[in-house]
């Protein structure tokens, strides 16, 4: 047997983080910033940042860290999260698959084939399918979802970016038709209108790396919010959601994702991406440039370069 390497030291780690922020910058000729939501394309896109979120709740960072930005598909998670809390497993699963897609995030073919029934909850019809399941259930569900996100990060500022809201309410379209293909199948109980606000409301947070990294370490500390000690997520529903993260989490780029990172992570088109280290450590990186799947590629290339120094994964 072989024992496990021990654990980096702090101030190893910052080193690390130092200098995967030093390097972030040979990405910067690669990628564009998403501009088919327009108040996104205006955020400078020479800019990363990276913090990390230990179990016990302690953070370290480096780069731009404490720039918010867009979470955009980030909330596809935390509003999972609400809805595995308030409803039972059968309710939730019976209208979303847990496979990945293997298409673009915002892809409309494989719904009709599979008759108004999502892949999986981080693609957007599954998440307009979750925003139904939330916006049928609460009354202002982005409020709840904002509350939810502030108490994880322990930052009671964080807000949505009306702007980037209501320009992606001007650029509806794909998303509208998804949620409305999905309501001739008889799949949405709610104003598709209402479910398309919340949507957009939930992609709109705008928080920086620490923030985020923060809002995610229950996933790291068996589902406990080590800010204040509160339960999220029993083991079980913690280990399930980090299964979901893996394999679906970066849409038709997990496999890669998963060859390259081997952890749990969910992105966004606004350049951010979280990844777990199982019982260790929640990890957000941010950077605005986007490969043609919609993912950050200083933001993978720095987390390829911290698994590779933190000389522990759950892959080996
Ligand atoms: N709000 C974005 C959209 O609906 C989210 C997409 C993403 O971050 N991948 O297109």
């Amino acid at each position: 047997m072989i024992d496990a390497p021990a654990p980096l030291r702090p101030e190893e780690l910052q080193t690390l983080l130092d200098q995967l922020a030093r390097d972030a910058p040979r990405c910067f000729g690669e990628g564009r910033v998403a501009s088919y939501i327009p108040a996104l394309a205006e955020v400078d896109p020479d800019q990363f940042g990276i913090a990390v979120c230990h179990a016990d709740g302690q953070v370290q960072c480096a780069g731009d860290a404490q720039t918010r930005f867009s979470i955009q598909s980030i909330s596809k998670v935390h509003a999972l999260v609400m809805a595995m809390q308030r409803l039972a497993p059968e309710d939730i699963w019976s209208r979303v698959g847990r496979e990945p897609s293997g298409q673009a995030f915002n892809s409309i073919v494989q719904l009709e084939v599979e008759n108004g029934t999502p892949r999986n909850p981080f693609i957007n019809a599954g998440a307009l399918m979750v925003s139904d399941m939330l916006a049928s259930r609460l009354v202002m569900p982005q409020h709840t979802l904002r509350e939810q996100v502030r108490r994880l990060a322990a930052t009671p500022t964080i807000d949505f970016d009306e702007r980037v809201a209501r320009s992606e309410m001007d650029h509806k379209a794909r998303n509208a038709a998804l949620a409305y293909l999905m309501q001739a199948y008889g799949n949405i109980q709610s104003d598709v209108e209402l479910v398309l606000d919340t949507y957009f409301h939930n992609c709109a947070l705008a928080m920086n790396c620490i923030e985020l990294a923060k809002s995610f370490a229950f996933l790291a500390n068996r589902g406990i919010n080590p800010h204040d000690g509160t339960h999220v997520f029993s083991e079980v529903q913690t280990r399930q959601m980090n299964a979901l993260l893996l394999t679906c989490g970066l849409y038709d780029a997990a496999g890669d994702f998963a060859w390259r990172v081997g952890l749990p992570g969910k992105s966004g088109v606004g350049g951010g991406i979280v990844a777990i280290l199982p019982r260790r450590m929640s990890i957000c990186v941010w950077s605005p440039r986007l490969d043609s799947y919609g993912n950050s590629i200083a933001g993978r290339h720095a987390l390829e370069g911290l698994v590779s120094g933190l000389r522990f994964t759950p892959m080996g």
